[in-house]
């Protein structure tokens, strides 16, 4: 069905924001994608349950976003629907014994902000990771040290026939940069952080460090989705990219920051297809020299 007659069926029966062939470089970080034929930001879980079941009786494929910072959007957009759950069920609240309950829409550096002033530890690794909390834990993000499932007590989430589940950690499976939610795949609704109680300003302090540290590690001022590849077992895959002589190259706009090897900036204009074919060569070249395959990191979406 075309994106403008899809769209109009879905505003008779979602609440929420609903857009027409929605440019999707709007959307990432990376300021990069042709346009979803539909792209819908529901209200709240009520409006996805009814979105999840429209879509599911008007047969049409659907994928689910958050933030859109770690995805790579193809230059011809994407066929269906696209879900948006960012700055929507973005409820956090602190309920007892150290649990925040927070919506998958909630942004991570509000949500570690929040926890910080509550006087509560765990999440300071997470500050300046720039997704939504459904992101976070459904990708296992990590940093310094610190994994995103390490600290979920339990994960609430939608089976993409309708039915809602509460998992706990050990039923989220993660593993490097994945868990079940998008093995399945699943939607997150909300998750409960089990986290510790410590002095609003330790916290703080150490958050602020991270974040520091962050500034002088990371091209923060070009577009990007955070590290292109996965670490290998023992390395970090921007070593080996370095090492390879890599940092500086560009196809089109696209190009291997030379702060951050692991990171693949946007210089301005930079397409899908720059940004695939840039990562082909760093694998190819990771692999002559050190018989190392470097898998993507980044979501790839559309085509
Ligand atoms: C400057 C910069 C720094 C970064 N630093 C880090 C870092 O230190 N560590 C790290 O791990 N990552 C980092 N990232 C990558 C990215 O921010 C994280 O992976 C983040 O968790 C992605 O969240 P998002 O909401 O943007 O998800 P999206 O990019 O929108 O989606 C990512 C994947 O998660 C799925 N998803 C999103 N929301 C849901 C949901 N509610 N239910 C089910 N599936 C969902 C999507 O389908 C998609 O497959 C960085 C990115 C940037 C741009």
């Amino acid at each position: 069905m075309e994106g403008s007659t899809l769209a109009l069926q879905l505003k008779d029966t979602v609440r929420g924001q609903v857009f027409a062939n929605e440019p999707m470089w709007r959307h990432t970080s990376f300021r990069i994608g042709g346009p979803a034929d539909v792209l819908v930001v529901p209200e709240d879980i009520s409006d996805l349950m009814t979105l999840i079941k429209s879509l599911s009786d008007l047969q049409t494929s659907f994928h689910i976003m958050g933030a859109g910072t770690n995805l790579l959007v193809k230059d011809q957009g994407i066929r269906g629907v696209v879900v948006k759950i960012a700055s929507t069920l973005s409820h956090i609240n602190r309920l007892g014994d150290g649990i925040l309950r927070c919506g998958a829409g909630a942004l991570l550096p509000s949500v570690c902000r929040n926890a910080a002033a509550m006087g509560l530890a765990g999440l300071e690794f997470a500050g300046g990771i720039p997704g939504t909390v459904g992101g976070a834990v459904a990708m296992n993000a990590a940093a310094f040290g610190g994994v995103m499932a390490d600290l979920v007590d339990t994960a609430e989430v939608i089976t993409y026939d309708g039915r809602q589940i509460r998992l706990d950690r050990e039923n989220l499976d993660p593993g490097t940069k994945t868990t079940r939610i998008l093995a399945e795949p699943l939607i997150l609704t909300e998750v409960d952080f089990a986290l510790r109680r410590d002095q609003p300003e330790r916290v703080q302090e150490r958050m602020q460090k991270y974040l520091k540290e962050r500034t002088y590690r990371q091209p923060l001022s070009l577009p990007s989705a955070g590290c292109a590849f996965k670490n290998p077992t023992g390395k970090g895959a921007g070593r080996f990219i370095d090492a390879a002589g890599l940092k500086g190259f560009k196809v089109g706009s696209a190009e291997v920051s030379r702060l951050h090897a692991n990171f693949i900036v946007n210089n301005g204009g930079a397409t899908c297809e720059d940004v695939i074919s840039l990562m082909k060569h760093v694998q190819e070249v990771v692999y002559s020299k050190f018989q190392v395959m470097l898998e993507p990191e980044v979501r790839i979406l559309g085509g």
